[in-house]
Order: C-alpha cells, then structure tokens, then sequence
C-alpha cells in the first residue's frame, strides 16, 4: 500500500512493520505532517502494538524537525486521543495505530483540530510535500519539544459519563465482558464500566501488542470465545473492540454475536425518540433497518459512501448528531463526531437501564432482515469500466451510485455490489425479508456481474 504515489488509506497510512512501515519512512512522514501543520502543538499517541513505541518516536523526531510541539500522551485509546485534541485546544494529533489489522502491521492517522482524521484534499497535501519532498526543517533554536500529556483517559472517561444516567444504570448492578483484544480499549472502558457500577469480567485483558487472544478485528466469527464467556457466568451484555478501540461490537445475554449496524439501529431508535427530525448519517453498507428506524421515528437518513472519515465530515457538514456502521462504529456527536468504543458501550447500557429490557429483547424488537453475501473475481484495470457498465444496466431501478451500486427494490430487499479496495474482486450483500429472496438476489446479480467481466475481457 506504501508502493504507489499514495501513502493515505482509507482510514491513515498502513504498512508492515519494517517491511513497508520502517522508522526512516516514519521519519519522513513526520517531517511531511510537521511541514503541513506549520508551528503548532500536537498530540501524539499509540496503540499496544510492540512496534508503536518505536515508530512514535520517529515521528516525532521528524515532527520536531519541522518545528512541531508534542504533547505525549503514549498509549490510549484512539477515541481518548481524538477527545483530547478538543479539550487541550491543540492543532492536531498523530496516532500511531493500525486498528485492527494484524500485529505485524503498523499505521499513522492523523487528526485535525476538531478531533476528525484529516480530509482527502489535506491527505494529498502531505502526499504532495512527501513525494515532492518539499520539506521544511526548522533552524536548530526552533525545533520542537516534547511534553508528557498526563490524564486523557480518566477526562475522556468523565466525558462519556455526562451523556448517559449513571445512578439508573448503576441500580442494574449488571455484569459485563469486555473483550478488548490485549489492545488499548482495556486503558478505558473497564474503568468506566466500573464507574457505572457494573461488575466487569475481562478476558484478552492484560496489554500485548502480539494479540496472542484474538486477532484485532472483532468480526462476529472472532469473538466465539466472548460469547462463550457472557454465557458461562451468566452475563447482562459482551462488548469486543478492535485494536484501538474505536468500535464496538456486542453481544447479548444468551451469547448471541450481532453486526454493528443491529446494535446502531437500537440506539438511533432511542435517539430520535428524544430527538425526533434529527439526520442520520450511516454509510450505504449498512442494513436497510438503519432507515427503517429512521422512518419509523421521524429522522432523516443520509447515505455516504463506506469509510469512517465520510460519515465524519459528513456529520460536521449537516450538522448532525448520530453516525454508525456495520463494522461496529458508533458516533456519538454531543460527544465527539468520531467512532468511539466506550461511547457506543455507555449507550447500550444507557438504554437497558431506562428500558429495564434484556438487550436481546431490546434487538429482536427491530425489523428482521435476513443477509447473503458473494464475491466475484474482477482484475483491477476492469473495475472501473465493470462499474459503468452496471450503472448502465440498473438504470430505471432504485439505486444510489455514491459507492459502488446499491439497489432497493419494492419489497424491502436491497443489493449493494462495490469494488474491493484491496484485492481484485467485486464484493455482494443481499438483504431480505425472507432468507430466499436475498439468495435470489446473490445469485441474480452474481451472474450479471460475470457476465459484463466476461464481455469486458472479450
Ligand atoms: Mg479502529
């Protein structure tokens, strides 16, 4: 990812420790990020990785080469970084992290002065100064300094707490797992859970950037052993983080694992129950359910293409207050407008508390949608021109071609066919009402597909 004239993903630069992501590189790109932002204070801060110390402290070098000021927070959770960025008044902050790629990758986001990863147009600035290598090394009596930034967590843990009603949820006594995969969501929401008056059993809980429990990404088929757990000691609710800490994903009393978008639809159920008319941001691979709650409860549901940076900005834009995504992001605007794992955490609680309802009751009393999913091989250079084609043939239907092609049909049943990112092939999820229909559908459109790669190859 680090080969072509690109060095931005979709959420920061990623890479292979060593291989790809080496300290002279990170060198580099410190000075490149430092040349952006001019003179200025940043915050800089990393995951559990074993390797972030070490690619923090060539960043940094690079930052105080180009004259930046650090304030040093080390390790965190991405969320307490981004709300810090806020509260201290800083320019930025530099977040070494890969979220939840496996250990041997490592990442640098970075973080604009209102605690949202930076924008595309920003990203190819840094691009521009990095491959055109136009740097700007401070003189030796104005290089940067470095500062210990002590307390975020225990401010971002206080923060959390003034959206939610402590003493209701404190009353339920209730018991939780959390699963934050040896990674940073242990610095947080244990302690906050704690401070709810929960009883908190961990597991992966002891920090180690090796990730012997789980692999980072907490994809329902990695979290067999929290659901296992929340069942043999008898539970109220399982969250699991991905290596930062940013999303959520959770599970219910009888051990049951569910998407994030089912867990996001229950808390913009009861958002737009006290905050009617609101919009809701959500990109277009989330369910149909997420604006069937919008429907039902009077918001207004606005898709964005896939990528947690859109639904951000997008947020900032329309000034709105309530984000989430499949992948288990929830972003809580009167908080930060930023995907944040205790938040979303706090909320279900929130809800359980004030509704006094298991949150497998809470979930099966959402619209049901039953999932399929394919894939399609399609070589990189067709995938433009695949695109168009499909564009052409769905014409007259219900479609919304903001990122790749998604298609609603009468009965509720929707498609959404969208190129990888990464690898070369051509990605399918079908919902339905009834489990046959969204196979139909996988298969209607796998075909169709095919078919135009065929004749494209022709
Ligand atoms: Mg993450």
């Amino acid at each position: 990812m680090l080969t072509q004239r690109r060095l931005f993903g979709t959420n920061g630069i990623r890479g292979v420790v060593n291989k790809e992501l080496t300290p002279e590189l990170a060198v580099k790109i410190g000075v490149a990020i430092g040349t952006f932002f001019g003179k200025s204070t940043l915050i800089v801060g990393f995951d559990a990785r074993t390797s972030s110390p070490m690619l923090a402290k060539a960043v940094m070098a690079g930052l105080n080469a180009a004259g930046c000021d650090i304030l040093f927070a080390e390790m965190a959770p991405t969320p307490a970084l981004q709300y810090a960025v806020k509260t201290r008044k800083v320019d930025g902050a530099v977040i070494i992290t890969a979220s939840h790629n496996p250990p041997e990758y490592n990442g640098i986001k970075v973080v604009w002065k209102d605690g949202i990863e930076l924008s595309r147009e920003q990203e190819i600035k840094i691009e521009n100064i990095f491959f055109n290598k136009n740097f700007r090394l401070a003189e030796w009596h104005k290089i940067g300094t470095v500062q210990k930034l002590h307390e975020i967590i225990d401010e971002y843990i206080e923060a959390i707490k003034n959206h939610i009603d402590i003493s209701q949820i404190a009353e339920k006594k209730y018991h939780v797992v959390v699963d934050a995969a040896n990674s940073v969501g242990n610095l947080a929401a244990p302690r906050l859970l704690r401070d709810l008056g929960c009883k908190v059993t961990t597991i992966n809980g002891n920090i180690d950037g090796t990730f012997p429990g789980r692999t980072p990404e907490p994809r329902p088929e990695h979290l067999r052993e929290l659901s296992l757990t929340v069942k043999a000691v008898g539970a109220d609710l399982g969250v699991a983080y991905d290596g930062d800490a940013d999303r959520a994903i959770f599970v219910d009393e009888k051990g049951e694992i569910y998407w994030g978008d089912k867990t996001f639809a229950l808390v913009e159920k009861f958002f737009l129950k006290d905050n009617p008319s609101e919009k809701i941001v959500t990109p277009v691979s989330s369910s149909t359910l997420v604006k069937d709650i919008a429907d039902a409860y009077g918001g207004e549901l606005v898709w964005t293409k896939v990528g947690s940076v859109t639904v951000s900005q997008t947020m900032k834009k329309l000034k709105a207050k309530l984000g989430g995504e499949e992948n288990g992001g929830i972003f809580y605007g009167p908080h930060q407008s930023v995907r944040d794992g205790a938040m979303a955490t706090a909320l279900i609680l929130d809800i359980m508390a004030k509704t006094n309802k298991k949150l497998s009751k809470l979930l099966s009393e959402l619209p049901k949608y039953f999932i399929e999913k394919s894939k399609v091989e399609c070589p990189e250079e067709l995938k433009t021109k695949t695109l168009e084609k499909l564009i052409e043939q769905t014409k007259g239907l219900n479609t919304s071609t903001i990122d790749g092609v998604k298609i609603w049909f009468e009965d509720k049943s929707s498609i959404l066919i969208r190129p990888s990112g990464t690898e070369p092939i051509y990605r399918l999820y079908a919902e339905a009402k009834k489990p046959e229909k969204a196979q139909q559908l996988i298969n209607r459109y796998t075909e169709k597909l095919k078919k135009i790669i065929e004749s494209l190859k022709g």
